[in-house]
């Protein structure tokens, strides 16, 4: 028997519904690339939303066609988000940060038809306009502000002023398509995963969850991971499903911009990768501020440093969400809180516990196996392959002929973690970061971890070398900080109580700085490729 109630598909444009109808004054503040603030609200938004949408039908543009956006987070960039997925067509992001062959290859495997862009990437497309497929180009520009460019461009305020906003939105399955991310390729070829309207509404709800973000109609959400990468972590939809006003600090990600946005703007809730937060920590200590409005912050993407957990929650008394989770999962998997009572606990060993990525959220299984196949039970301290599956995870890549499960339906991240005796999660590495020595694994994060607890390291990389005896050891590589010099002495002596003793590097490598990849983390492929020579992957 059926139970009867109604059929609501979940697609995302109503979310930008009610928002327009409920929250329509709440703010939509952007900092535009030449530094100067530009407010919006939802109902303009919404209106402007559907603008997008007129005119991408003018274009002959049908559901299911993809449109690509290659723009850092702006009120402009969620029109075209909302503009392109309201009528059924896929809003495919483009990641600015990509080598432009690797954009290409990804642009054409999409089959994106029309690409929106900020006038900052006009060079981007520029070296690679003769080897993409796409039809249109609309750059996101007033009139007067519009880049010379070689190739035909449409200005966007002219595209959407000329179109009105009576336009239909919604009204198909809500397991349609609605966007499309490639992961970026740390580790080998991009592969796209094509999300629905259902996975991202869905993933979108749970988010909202205290566990998550937390998020209400009074909070103030500055999404400073970019949209490009994941979804923006799934705030580009929670945020306004609940109407809460958002912050977009398009490209002025340095310390001294994010720190003028979270005071002025009075942001209660931010969420990005742990590189992007030391920038604004140095400037908060250089400059002896204090972020009394922020409450909360998400931090995920690559592990979660100590120092920046003890700084944002002992200094700044912020409160940390490690979370982890992956372009194949919308991205959130897990976050990590306290659990009933966890605040009586001793500080340190709270400091422990929030250091792992934690337990997953309402929608998404975990579980680690080991090496044949079973999984292992909590509390071993044995760590495995992570595996999950749920109702925001891909099952198989775009355009892939077959699924990227196994039998039972799991997906195989790539990761490697251990489960504690309350079930909460810690990664130790990834499958291809480990190191693997004299047959036992040596783990990069926590290595990483630990140097970057010394106050003369700005940002560290462990990689595995080739060693004749042990299989492979590992190599520290240490960006040291600002007017910092630490010696190899210094820092062995530093890491000699807080790891093993056969973790010890067998060496250290000093750069002046650590490449990282096109979402801000370690690009330990580049690094590979420096120390040992060869293109491991
Ligand atoms: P890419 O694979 O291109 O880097 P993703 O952004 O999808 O793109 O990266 C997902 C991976 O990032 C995860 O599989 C995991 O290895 C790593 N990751 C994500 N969150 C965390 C975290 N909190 N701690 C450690 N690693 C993380």
């Amino acid at each position: 028997m059926l139970g009867q109630m109604q059929d609501w598909p979940l697609t995302v444009d109503k979310v930008l519904d009610r928002a327009a109808q409920y929250a329509g004054d709440n703010e939509i503040v952007t900092r535009r690339a030449d530094g100067s603030i530009h407010r919006s609200n939802y109902a303009t938004l919404h209106a402007r939303a559907k603008q997008v949408s007129a005119a991408l039908l003018d274009l002959g543009i049908v559901p299911g066609d993809r449109v690509a956006t290659l723009a850092m987070n702006s009120e402009r960039h969620l029109e075209s988000w909302y503009g392109t997925m309201g009528i059924g067509a896929v809003l495919h992001t483009l990641n600015p940060r990509l080598h432009p062959d690797q954009l290409a290859w990804i642009a054409n495997h999409a089959g994106d038809r029309v690409v929106i862009l900020d006038s900052m990437f006009v060079p981007l497309i520029e070296a690679v306009k003769d080897r993409i497929a796409a039809e249109h180009y609309v750059i996101i520009a007033d009139r007067d502000q519009m880049p010379e460019t070689s190739f035909a461009a449409i200005c966007y305020e002219d595209w959407i002023g000329g179109h009105g906003t009576d336009v239909q939105w919604g009204g198909f399955d809500e397991n349609a398509a609605c966007g499309l991310c490639y992961t970026s390729g740390t580790t080998g070829d991009p592969k796209g995963v094509l999300y629905s309207h259902r996975s991202n509404v869905l993933h979108a709800m749970i988010s909202l969850t205290n566990d998550c973000f937390g998020l209400g109609y009074q909070d103030t959400v500055m999404p400073v991971v970019p949209m490009f990468h994941a979804n923006a972590w799934a705030l580009a939809f929670a945020a306004p499903m609940v109407g809460a006003k958002m912050v977009m600090p398009a490209a002025g990600m340095d310390g001294g911009s994010l720190y003028e946005l979270l005071d002025t703007e009075r942001v209660t809730v931010s969420a990005a990768v742990p590189t992007l937060w030391m920038g604004l920590l140095d400037h908060l200590r250089a400059h002896n501020l204090m972020l009394p409005h922020l409450r909360f912050v998400a931090i995920g993407g690559s592990a979660l440093p100590e120092v920046v957990l003890r700084a944002f929650e002992q200094e700044y008394d912020v409160r940390i969400g490690h979370a982890w989770g992956m372009t194949e999962m919308s991205p959130i998997g897990t976050v990590c809180r306290l659990p009933l009572g966890g605040e009586d606990a001793p500080l340190d060993e709270q400091i422990v516990h929030k250091l792992k990525q934690g337990v997953p959220l309402f929608g998404t299984e975990v579980k680690v196996v080991g090496d044949d196949g079973a999984e292992l039970p909590w509390g071993t301290g044995r760590s495995g392959r992570l595996l999950v599956r749920g109702m925001a995870v891909v099952d198989r890549y775009f355009r892939a002929d077959k699924t990227a499960l196994d039998a039972d339906g799991w997906f195989d991240t790539g990761d490697l973690a251990t489960v504690d005796d309350s079930g909460a999660m810690k990664l130790t590495d990834r499958a291809k970061d480990v190191i693997k020595s004299g047959g036992e694994w040596i783990s990069s994060i926590d290595l990483e971890n630990a140097i970057l607890s010394h106050p003369g390291v700005a940002f560290a990389a462990a990689i595995a070398m080739p060693d004749p005896r042990w299989g492979e050891r590992p190599l520290l590589v240490i960006q040291p900080a600002a007017g910092a010099n630490p010696t190899e002495a210094d820092l062995r002596a530093f890491l000699a109580d807080r790891i093993a003793k056969w973790w010890m590097p067998d060496e250290f490598a000093f750069v002046d700085a650590i490449p990282l990849g096109a979402t801000g983390k370690v690009n330990k492929l580049a690094l590979r490729e420096t120390f040992t020579g060869r293109a491991t992957v």
